[in-house]
């Protein structure tokens, strides 16, 4: 059972009974499980699903982890994903050379699978909370994640499932710019065929919503750039 929140962690590695144990390990804990057994695959499915992980084998056949990384962190839509990258090399220097290519962690093959778990766990806390059940706060707004409560001011506020999940995007990063586009993949997902003036009326519906008791709005527009979470003005 995959919980309607749950991180999707997409894992690249060509090896499949690493890749099998992996999966089973991760759809154990709860998370949403999406695969690449190459380089190529690896960056197609992650612009289609952008998942909120990526466990990135360094060696794989044609183009390798590292090239993969790279094309990841430098284009927009995937540069905010969190990459952990599994080398089976030790050396100091390709440890640092992962880590400059723009991976945010990597571990060690042999490694154990407990422990990836927990850095996985460790940068979704910072990343993508709302996936593993924490409560999101930003001023007076909060969400219960698990209970799919929000409250402002402590009064619980009633929200329809788009505007939620739109508030749990905004809260999830205060003050990041999300253009509508990126607005529109993340909750409508990246197929839906919706337009870019669909995610106007639903921000119009959940600012109503936030400042119905006159309280004051804290979502930004920034023109010709999309909306963020913000309390300067
Ligand atoms: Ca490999």
């Amino acid at each position: 059972m995959v919980a309607q929140d749950a991180a999707t962690i997409l894992i690249v590695e060509d090896e499949v009974a690493q890749l099998e144990t992996l999966r089973y390990n991760l759809e154990k804990e709860g998370f949403r499980v999406v695969t690449a057994e190459d380089g190529e695959e690896a960056v197609l499915v992650a612009n289609e699903e952008l998942p909120d992980l990526i466990v990135l084998d360094w060696m794989l056949p044609s183009v390798s982890g590292i090239d993969v990384c790279r094309r990841l962190k430098s284009a927009e839509p995937t540069a905010d994903i969190p990459v952990i990258m599994l080398t089976a090399r030790g050396e100091e220097s390709d440890r640092v050379r992962g880590l400059e290519t723009g991976a945010d962690d990597y571990m060690v093959k042999p490694y154990g699978v407990g422990e990836l778990i927990a850095r996985i766990r460790a940068r979704l806390r910072t990343t993508r909370p709302s996936a593993i059940g924490k409560t999101l706060a930003f001023e007076d707004i909060s969400i219960d994640t698990e209970q799919h409560r929000v409250t402002r001011d402590d009064k619980p506020l009633k929200l329809g499932p788009t505007e939620y999940r739109l508030l749990t995007v905004f809260m999830e990063r205060p003050k990041r710019v999300w253009s509508r586009d990126s607005l529109l993949d993340r909750v409508w997902g990246m197929d839906a065929d919706v337009d870019l003036r669909t995610v106007d009326v639903h921000v119009g519906r959940l600012r109503k919503v936030l400042n119905s008791g006159g309280a004051r709005d804290l979502i930004r527009t920034v023109r010709g750039a999309g909306y963020s979470l913000d309390s300067s003005d």
